[in-house]
């Protein structure tokens, strides 16, 4: 019996054509340097922290190159399935702003010429491929149980012996081709193995983007290739994807290292040019003072859905992306300050090789940066949009009069050290409530006094104010010396400085006084400029809020 009539009794029907895919998806026309490359998310849920950022370099080395980047989705394992995991995926991408080139663009349909981008619709693909191999008597199939090889993973624990099927373990890489007959005939079930030429005591050189150079053992291990479901291993639709889809770059979690020398091998068993490797190691957190992998479980700030909802920008979230990709890239954007993301040189070589370290207060700093160069028109365009989907109150009223609510946001913003406040898009209704009266109405309010707490003393103040000092067409400087005034009619210092100089001669200062007035028109006691506040709500609100105060107290 031949090779070619024992694939065809393993797997009839299938055509080991193989060359015609090669045709099919020839190798594309680009550069020499653009980097192809991809995601590859198994569909089991939404995309985490890790990913995006695999994601993002990927997305960021193939638009550097003008190269191609793809999604394709990894569904061999059919039990691990979730439903609806494509559109989170795709959603997720979206939402991150980070564009595909090719593939998945929902549950269903992909874009792209080298599809399907779905390896469960990619299996006559690489059943040929498996069939080839069978062909040239480089794979074999495999009877055994999973009882069969529980056995003998009990006796490599007990005999201290590496794991897995190879060498003599590997029992039926010696089956006859009469046995197999035999077998299949009588209607075993078997998968398809890879015959392999390694030897593990062999070490092999190879390079990786991030790590560098390294040496492994060539791998010795007849790794399972077909499942008896009729869908490949990831291993070997690695293989078939990343060599017909003409990647040339793979970016990966370093969880893969491992299997680097049985990729090579399988790359190799068909003479095709391996793509190049780049393995990312994990993102890590530090928590009481231990480094550990951040966690899905654990950690809130690893699901991509919590940026979102607390309204980071996407653009803060990439650019601290970056600060964990590449170490000199905080330095790099500092220098440049009209530069953006996509002018940075990102570079594999200057990646951490042992994790990056998440650290989210870093994240909402570099947000308050981010929000800090943005116009009042781009905060406001970014908070509507975010409220639309999560506060539809405080949506409504930013989007009753517009040209207010930019005003508001404006407070502070257009100078040379605009305000820092807003890290996020929730956080901005929190700062901003009492700006707008609609929301000024529902809120709960608490007034923290500080130095001037006494509730006659308060009143005179504000009595004072409105009576006297208060004047709507105020320069900012006219409006300060009015404060002034107000405060020397009540026996406080003009200045700080004077009743620094002798506190005995005053009942406080003009900080006392202007901090009275913020309070009881915000309730807060730190605001953005009192001035500004002002001019926007206008004496009638002003006023209310006032009288109000002092009518309930
Ligand atoms: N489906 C694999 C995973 O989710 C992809 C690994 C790769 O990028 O090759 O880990």
């Amino acid at each position: 019996m031949t090779n070619k009539e024992l694939a065809d009794l393993l797997l009839p029907g299938v055509d080991s054509n193989i060359e015609k895919y090669e045709e099919l998806y020839p190798k594309r026309n680009l550069d020499e340097k653009a980097v192809v490359t991809r995601f590859a998310p198994s569909p089991t849920g939404f995309v985490h922290m890790g990913s995006l950022f695999q994601s993002f370099i990927s997305r960021k080395v193939s638009s550097d190159t003008n190269g191609v980047f793809f999604l394709r989705v990894e569904d061999t394992d059919q039990k691990r399935l979730v439903e609806n995991s494509v559109k989170g995926i795709v959603d997720d991408l979206k939402n991150f702003e980070i564009e595909i080139d090719e593939g998945m663009i929902n549950e269903e349909e992909w874009k792209g010429d080298y599809g399907p981008y779905i390896q469960s619709k990619r299996k006559d693909i690489y059943q040929s491929y498996v069939k080839r191999l069978l062909e040239e008597g480089k794979a074999y199939p495999c009877f055994c149980s999973a009882e069969e090889i529980e056995e003998t993973r009990l006796l490599q624990e007990k005999k201290k012996q590496r794991i897995g099927y190879y060498g003599r373990f590997a029992k039926c890489r010696k089956l006859t081709p009469e046995q197999i007959k035999e077998k299949v005939e009588a209607g075993e079930s078997f998968i398809i193995r890879l015959r392999s030429h390694g030897d593990f005591e062999h070490k092999i050189k190879v390079h990786d983007l991030i790590k560098g150079s390294l040496e492994i053992p060539e791998n010795d291990l007849d790794i399972v290739i077909l499942k008896s479901d009729g869908l490949p291993t990831y291993h070997f639709a690695h293989l078939v994807d990343d060599h017909l889809m003409r990647t040339t770059h793979v970016v990966r979690g370093d969880e893969w290292l491992s299997s680097l020398a049985l990729h090579l091998q399988l790359f190799q068993t068909f003479g095709f040019e391996p793509p190049k490797y780049a393995h990312i190691s994990p993102i890590m957190k530090e928590e009481n003072g231990v480094k550990r992998k951040l966690s899905k479980r654990k950690d809130p700030e690893a699901a991509v859905s919590y940026y979102h909802e607390k309204g980071i920008p996407v653009e803060a979230v990439k650019l601290y992306l970056m600060t964990l990709a590449n170490t000199n890239f905080e330095q790099w954007y500092d220098c440049n300050k009209d530069k953006t993301l996509k002018d940075f040189p990102f570079d594999f070589k200057k990646m951490s090789a042992s994790g990056g370290l998440f650290d989210i207060e870093k994240l909402m700093n570099i947000s308050k940066n981010y929000f800090s160069r943005l116009s009042a028109q781009e905060v406001y365009d970014g908070v509507t949009k975010w409220a639309k989907e999560h506060d539809t109150e405080f949506y409504e009223v930013l989007t009753k009069d517009p040209l207010y609510a930019i005003s508001v946001f404006n407070i502070e913003r257009e100078q040379k050290k605009p305000r820092k406040d807003y890290g996020c898009y929730s956080e901005i209704r929190q700062l901003s409530w009492y700006m707008f009266p609609e929301l000024y109405e529902k809120q709960e309010k608490e007034y923290l006094f500080q130095t001037v707490s006494d509730k006659e003393e308060i009143k005179k103040i504000l009595t004072t104010y409105m009576e006297k000092h208060y004047h709507e067409q105020d320069t900012k400087e006219e409006w300060f010396d009015h404060m002034k005034d107000l405060a020397q009619e009540l026996g406080y210092a003009r200045e700080v400085k004077e009743y620094k100089e002798h506190p005995e001669d005053y009942k406080g200062h003009i900080g006392d006084i202007s901090l009275v007035l913020r309070i009881v028109l915000t309730t807060k006691s730190t605001t953005p400029d009192l001035y500004d506040i002002m001019t926007i709500l206008g004496k009638q609100t002003i006023f209310e809020r006032y009288q109000a105060w002092i009518k309930g107290n």
